[in-house]
């Protein structure tokens, strides 16, 4: 072993939340203002969290929308979801309960680690979607929830942060190697 703990975790949302702009921001510490759609995507990171040294690979996908079927990809052994709306689309934080019904559903979990994050905070002036409304799914869900920029890089490496607390609190403990 490296010292570095593994951890898997899948970018799910709407097309054009900003999923990829997100990821990018994380990884490679720049924004693009273009649209480039994604296709499914992997890249990694090292981050230390809670004293450990954690290998994140980063799952970044096409984008979901109502009527695409779950792919397996985006789930088998991914150990966290970030799922991506943004606050200035209603459609896309609808999207939000559709996806995260389906992993449940495919993991036949009644519970998987989680963090709704809202998109684009930087278009204040054009969101349809309160914080209040988003928390409460996201209580609903029993996930965490922040509100971010990739724009202007705020609230970026707390989204992979607080992913992984969610994945450590239902962790097993694992028999020492
Ligand atoms: P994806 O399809 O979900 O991966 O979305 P992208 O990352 O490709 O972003 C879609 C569009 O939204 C692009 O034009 C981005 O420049 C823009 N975008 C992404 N993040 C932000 C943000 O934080 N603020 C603003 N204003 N635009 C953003």
């Amino acid at each position: 072993s490296d010292g570095f703990k593994k951890r898997k975790i899948a970018v799910l949302g709407a097309r054009s939340v900003g999923k990829t702009s997100l990821v990018k921001q994380f990884v490679e510490n720049h924004f693009v203002d273009a649209y480039y759609p994604t296709i499914d995507n992997s890249v990694s990171k090292k981050v230390r969290h809670a004293g450990v040294e954690w290998d994140l690979e980063v799952f970044d996908t096409a984008g979901q929308d109502e009527f695409s079927i779950f792919n397996a990809k985006h789930a088998i052994g991914i150990h966290g979801y970030v799922l991506v709306y943004s606050i200035a689309a209603q459609g896309s934080f609808d999207m939000i309960q559709i996806i995260y019904d389906k992993i449940v559903d495919f993991c036949g979990l009644k519970d998987i680690p989680c963090i709704i994050v809202g998109s684009k905070l930087d278009l204040e002036e054009r969101r349809q979607i309160s914080s209040t409304t988003a928390r409460a799914l996201a209580e609903q869900c029993n996930s965490a929830w922040i509100e971010t920029s990739a724009k202007n890089n705020v609230n970026v490496g707390k989204v992979f942060e607080l992913c992984l607390a969610e994945i450590d609190k239902r962790a097993v403990p694992s028999s020492p190697a």
